[in-house]
């Protein structure tokens, strides 16, 4: 299974893919977070990157592209992936299928900005063991912990509500065109991005099946 989530921030995506990803047993592979990984590590690219990321902007498609393409080769993408966060531009979509081969589909997440903004806002995550936790849709059971580690939460620098509304911005600008690109060429599969998140997961998998 090779399959390509598409959506704007707070859509499910990340969500989701991790879910499929174990569901299909392939690899998740999130663009988003190949590129925080280089900035906590502080690589040279995660201080290239940094003001780029925490304002919400794109990080230039060759450098992602590379990234990606790397990714890609390693073992656990044999049998396939999810991929989550790429193509974001035109250019990436246009690209996709030489940088990760031939995909079996590509879903949209569809998700109006109201949701956007409430779900983002309350969106924290655990700095060690990655867990996500959101403030009314899937509390932690101890306000500000982490239920598999018991690390204290943190809200990501992107999720804070002005980056969130700069993150909107440039996904309506640069990456909904992609959304008409693939849906002209016949290759897009929409699902609504509204709902309990088992809810999402069937959608997605009713149209892959
Ligand atoms: P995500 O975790 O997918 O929401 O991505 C977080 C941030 O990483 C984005 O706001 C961008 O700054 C950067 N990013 C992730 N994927 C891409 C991409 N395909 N092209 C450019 N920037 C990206």
């Amino acid at each position: 299974m090779r399959l390509v989530l598409l959506g704007g921030p707070g859509a499910g995506k990340g969500t989701q893919s991790k879910i499929l990803s174990e569901h299909f047993k392939v690899a998740h592979i999130s663009t988003g977070d190949i590129l925080r990984k280089h900035m906590e590590d502080k690589t040279e690219i995660g201080v290239e990157i940094r003001d780029i990321m925490d304002a919400g902007d794109l990080v230039a498609d060759d450098l992602v592209t590379g990234l990606l393409k790397a990714r890609v080769k390693e073992d656990d993408c044999k049998n396939g992936f999810v991929l989550d966060g790429y193509p974001r531009t035109l250019v990436q979509a246009e690209i996709l299928t030489d940088v990760v081969g031939e995909v079996d589909k590509i879903v949209f997440i569809n998700l109006a900005d109201d949701y956007v903004i409430q779900r983002m806002s309350g969106r924290f995550s655990c700095p060690n063991c990655g867990a996500m936790f959101h403030i009314i849709n899937n509390p932690p059971k101890r306000v500000g912990i982490c239920d598999n580690c018991g690390t204290a939460l943190i809200q990501r620098e992107d999720d804070r509500a002005r980056t969130v509304e700069n993150r909107l911005k440039v996904y309506h600008e640069l990456t909904t065109p992609i959304i008409d690109y693939f849906r002209e060429r016949g290759c897009l599969a929409e699902v609504s991005g509204v709902g309990e998140i088992s809810d999402i997961t069937a959608a997605i998998t009713a149209v892959l099946s």
